[in-house]
């Protein structure tokens, strides 16, 4: 199984990544995680990309897209769940490309959804907890922007080739993983 897990930012995606990643034995790409990953080592790709990350913007499409290729083409028989990626129209679009190099054809779409106050107030509450840069207020408010000029017509262009499983994030962590695993 090849899943997508896709949706705004703080729907819960991550936590439910690493959950479905357990459970299927699949191999987690996190594109927020790597990204987080290289900046705290100070990479030439954190260097990169601390500014993008930080502020809430996206990094550029041909070092995320080249990223993500990386992983792909050293995954062996295992199959992958992708969170946080793709994220515009032509992260989509590569991705489609890289898939059909690689023969990979099944893949599940699956997309987490809530209410816009809900997102906000979760990342305030992860910002709180657990530090992230980019869950302060404002940059909470710019990623919303950017997920929604820029990620949201990543969905239509799934409805109309592959179909995209819609899923309530609203509810317990438990709630969730229960409703993703009915959709699968
Ligand atoms: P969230 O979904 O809560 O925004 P992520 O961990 O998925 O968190 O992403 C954090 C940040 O990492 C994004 O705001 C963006 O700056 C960067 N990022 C992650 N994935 C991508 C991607 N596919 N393309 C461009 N930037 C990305």
């Amino acid at each position: 199984m090849n899943l997508i897990l896709f949706g705004p930012p703080g729907v819960g995606k991550g936590t439910q990544a690493m959950r479905l990643a357990a459970t299927h034995d699949l191999l987690h790409i996190s594109t927020g995680d790597m990204l987080r990953s290289a900046i705290a080592e100070g990479t030439p790709l954190g260097m990169t990309a601390k500014g993008f990350v930080e502020s809430g913007g996206l990094v550029p499409d041909d070092i995320i897209i080249g990223l993500v290729r990386e992983v792909l083409e050293s995954t062996e028989s295992k199959g992958f769940l992708l969170d946080g990626f793709p994220r515009t129209l032509e992260q989509a679009r590569a991705l489609d490309d890289l898939f059909r190099e690689l023969a990979i054809h099944e893949v599940r779409i699956v997309m987490l959804t809530a209410p816009e106050q809900e997102l906000i107030d979760r990342m305030v509450k992860r910002g709180l907890e657990q530090g992230r840069k980019d869950d302060t207020a404002e940059t909470i408010r710019h990623r919303l922007e950017v997920y929604n000029a820029q990620t949201e017509p990543v969905k239509t262009f799934y409805e109309k080739s592959r179909g995209v499983k819609l899923v309530d994030g609203l509810g317990t962590v438990d709630d969730v993983t229960a409703r993703i695993e009915k959709v699968l």
